[in-house]
């Protein structure tokens, strides 16, 4: 099946690219740079346009994410696609496996038992990552590519939630419920947003940009912890005058400093009696409250991946160095963006400025 790891992608609405362009869009990507040139000459605005053209109309929702017009699925966009592709003579074979290729650019693919091989004049591989595997994306492809010394990466989740250890009793009434309008911090990276309380710990858009610096401090062995700011539009002042001389205790936190029971739990759970009943200390830690991280959520669930193919073996113009007429898109290089459609931009990008190079190289050799 075509699109599988795209239409999972749609199950939550599917944000497909961004209201950002210039420096602003190309700063989402790391490493800054990489993808700089393919996001300028396919931008968020031409993807937009030629979705359009598909007869997919898109709008710019909250906080600039761009959707498919409401009432449009993500199978129905898929389908657009596919149609569009097929009608400029694309031949699509589902259930094709790559298995190996050579200099000479012949390609073997298994097709159940059947061993085809193809000749190509060029080629774009899109081979995807490692999340979710069982959308066909298992990354199984860079032992292929290692047979012919071209390194790749181990791939790590990313854009993913974080295991933290949970007091029971929290897990017991609070699981499932979100923090809204919080602020997070790791290290000097900060975001705001909204978190949901899960079994493990932590998932949600208000996580997902703090994963790099997360990953990277785990990486170096240290370990890492979540500042939470349960209340970021009050400062410490503002919250001990709203309690005033009231006798310190859940009901009168929630009732003055309206507080979900959520909030209060994880702030009970990270203090001791004492400093939960003391106003200054338990302000303190509604401000800045201290959540050990364990480790990160595995790669069967993360939204993306960072890993795969290492951009060292990546010419500028995306062909591979060793084999510069095989060229590379999406997400099995090893880039990152954010949540927030510069995941799909990024893959779309990447294919049209791949595909530009070749129709390039190809008109010269006309000449
Ligand atoms: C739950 C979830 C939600 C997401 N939501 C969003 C979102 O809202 N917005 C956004 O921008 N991004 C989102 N993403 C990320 C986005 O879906 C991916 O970044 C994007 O699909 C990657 O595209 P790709 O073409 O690089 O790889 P994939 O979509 O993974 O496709 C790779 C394809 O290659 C095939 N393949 C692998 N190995 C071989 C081989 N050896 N031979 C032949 N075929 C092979 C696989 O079967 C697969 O079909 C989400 C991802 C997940 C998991």
């Amino acid at each position: 099946m075509v699109g599988q790891k795209f239409l999972l992608a749609g199950k939550g609405g599917l944000n497909i690219t961004s209201h950002l362009t210039g420096e602003k869009l190309t700063e989402k990507y790391s490493p800054h740079g990489f993808m700089d040139a393919a996001l300028n000459l396919f931008s968020p605005q031409q993807l937009r346009e030629w979705l359009g053209q598909l007869g997919i109309p898109t709008y710019t929702g909250s906080s600039g994410k761009v959707f498919p017009e409401k009432g449009i699925s993500p199978a129905q966009v898929l389908k657009a696609i596919v149609n569009s592709l097929q009608q400029r003579g694309v031949h699509i074979h589902t259930s094709h496996e790559l298995t190996d290729f050579n200099g000479q650019m012949r390609f073997t693919f298994l097709n159940g038992n059947k061993r085809i091989e193809i000749h190509a004049d060029y080629a774009v591989l899109a081979l995807g990552g490692a999340s979710w595997p069982v959308t066909g994306s298992d990354g199984k492809w860079t032992e292929m590519l290692n047979r012919y010394g071209i390194i790749t990466l181990p791939f790590q989740p990313s854009n993913c939630g974080v295991n933290i250890g949970w007091p029971a009793q929290l897990m017991q009434f609070h699981e499932g419920k979100p923090l809204k309008n919080i602020v997070m911090q790791v290290q000097d990276v900060k975001s705001r947003g909204e978190a949901l309380i899960t079994g493990y710990g932590l998932e949600g858009y208000a996580v997902y940009p703090l994963v790099p610096e997360i990953r990277t401090v785990l990486n170096a062995g240290q370990p890492v912890v979540i500042r939470l700011d349960l209340k970021p539009a009050n400062d410490r002042e503002a919250l001990l005058k709203r309690l005033g001389n009231a006798t310190p205790g859940t009901r009168v936190y929630a009732r003055c400093l309206n507080l979900d029971a959520a909030a209060l739990a994880l702030v009970k759970a990270f203090t001791s009696q004492k400093e939960f009943l003391d106003p200054v200390s338990f302000v303190s830690a509604l401000k800045d409250l201290r959540l050990p991280v364990h480790s990160l959520r595995g790669l069967d669930e993360a939204i993306s991946v960072v890993g795969g193919l290492g951009l060292e073996s990546i010419n500028a113009d995306y062909s591979l160095r060793t084999f510069p007429r095989i060229y590379v898109a999406g997400e099995m290089t090893d880039w990152d963006a954010p949540t927030g459609g510069f995941l799909l931009q990024g893959c779309f990008s990447g294919g049209y400025y791949a595909a530009n190079e070749i129709i390039r190289i190809k008109r010269q050799e006309m000449i």
